[in-house]
C-alpha cells in the first residue's frame, strides 16, 4: 500500500498548492469574466465536496484521466468516446456527453436562473405607473456639466414582454421577424419597438470571447431583418463560464436592464452555481455511459 500513500500525498500537495491560490485571491484567472469573490464565510458554507470541486476544477488539479496519465502513467482517455480526456473534454468538449444532452441540461440549469431574475424585472417594470407620470423631470434638471442621469433601458416602457426557451421550444415573436432561430431568450416592447435578443453559452472559461463572437454572428442576419421592420434590436450574447465564473456580458446585461446592487448579486450568484453545481454533476457522472440528469 505504499503506492497509495505517496498518491494521498501528493494529493495532499497538489490541494495545498490550489487552496494556497485560491486564498491569495487568484481566482480569475480569465480576461472577460467577473473576479470571483469568495469570502471565509462563504467558504465556511460550502458543502466540503462542492469546495474541493470548485477549487480544484478552477486550478485543474481534480484527477481527470489526462491528469492521472501524467501523475501515474494511466490510461489517459475518456471512458465515453476514447479521446484524451482532460478537464475541458469532460466539462465541454466530449462528442458523446453533447449528444446524450449532458451540456444542453446544464445550459438549461443556468437559463433557468437567468431567466428568472429578468422575469422578475420584467414583471415589476410593468406594473410601475407609466413612464412619463413617474418621472416628469428627470431629464430636465441634470445640471449643467453632470453626467446625464442613468436610465435603464426597461425603465421606458411598460409593455415588456419575454420568452424563454425552457420548457417548450420558443417561437421567435412574428410581429419582430420570421426565423427558425431560437435564441434562449427575447424581451421585447411593442411601444417602444425595442427588443433584446439574449443567447446564453457556458463555456470553458478560456472560451468565452468566442463564444460571445460566435454568438453574435449567429444572429447577425435575424437583427438586420427585425431592424428592417423598424425594430431597435440588440444582440446579447452572454456567457456563464462551466466552472462558475460570470462573464461580463452577463453582468452588463443585468446592469442595463437595470438589475443592481442585490438583485444582481443574488441573479450572478444564482448563475454560477447553477453553472458549478451541474459541472460538478457532470464531473461525477464522467465514467457513467448512461446518463440521468440530477
Ligand atoms: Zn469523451
Amino acid at each position: 500500500m505504499v503506492v497509495q500513500e505517496v498518491r494521498h500525498q501528493e494529493e495532499a500537495a497538489r490541494w495545498a498548492k490550489a487552496v494556497s491560490l485560491a486564498k491569495q485571491g487568484q481566482w480569475t484567472r480569465w480576461d472577460s469574466v467577473e473576479k470571483r469573490k469568495i469570502s471565509w464565510k462563504d467558504l465556511w458554507a460550502m458543502e466540503a465536496r462542492r469546495l474541493s470541486f470548485s477549487i480544484r476544477a478552477t486550478y485543474d488539479v481534480l484527477p481527470t484521466p489526462v491528469n492521472l496519465h501524467q501523475w501515474y502513467g494511466e490510461d489517459p482517455d475518456c471512458a465515453l468516446c476514447s479521446m484524451p480526456a482532460n478537464l475541458r473534454h469532460i466539462l465541454t468538449g466530449c462528442k458523446t456527453s453533447l449528444t446524450q444532452g449532458r451540456y444542453t441540461w446544464r445550459h438549461n440549469q443556468v437559463l433557468k436562473n437567468l431567466a428568472s431574475a429578468l422575469e422578475d424585472k420584467r414583471a415589476a417594470t410593468n406594473s410601475l405607473p407609466p413612464p412619463a407620470a413617474s418621472h416628469p423631470l428627470r431629464t430636465t434638471f441634470v445640471r449643467e456639466g453632470a453626467k446625464p442621469l442613468e436610465r435603464d433601458q426597461l425603465r421606458l416602457a411598460r409593455d415588456w414582454k419575454m420568452l424563454a426557451d425552457i420548457g417548450r421550444q420558443l417561437v421567435f415573436p412574428p410581429e419582430i421577424a420570421t426565423t427558425t432561430l431560437r435564441p434562449d431568450m427575447v424581451l421585447w416592447s411593442h411601444s417602444l419597438k425595442k427588443v433584446f435578443i439574449i443567447e446564453l453559452t457556458v463555456p470553458w472559461e478560456d472560451s468565452v470571447d468566442e463564444a460571445y463572437e460566435r454568438k453574435h454572428l449567429r444572429y447577425a442576419d435575424l437583427a438586420a431583418e427585425a431592424r428592417h421592420h423598424g425594430w431597435n434590436t440588440e444582440v446579447r450574447p452572454v456567457e456563464v463560464g462551466c466552472r462558475g465564473f460570470v462573464a461580463t456580458s452577463t453582468t452588463r446585461l443585468l446592469r442595463d436592464l437595470g438589475i443592481k446592487g442585490q438583485s444582481q448579486r443574488s441573479a450572478i450568484k444564482a448563475v454560477s452555481e447553477a453553472a458549478e453545481g451541474s459541472s460538478q454533476w457532470l464531473w461525477m457522472k464522467r465514467k457513467d455511459p448512461s446518463w440521468a440528469p440530477k
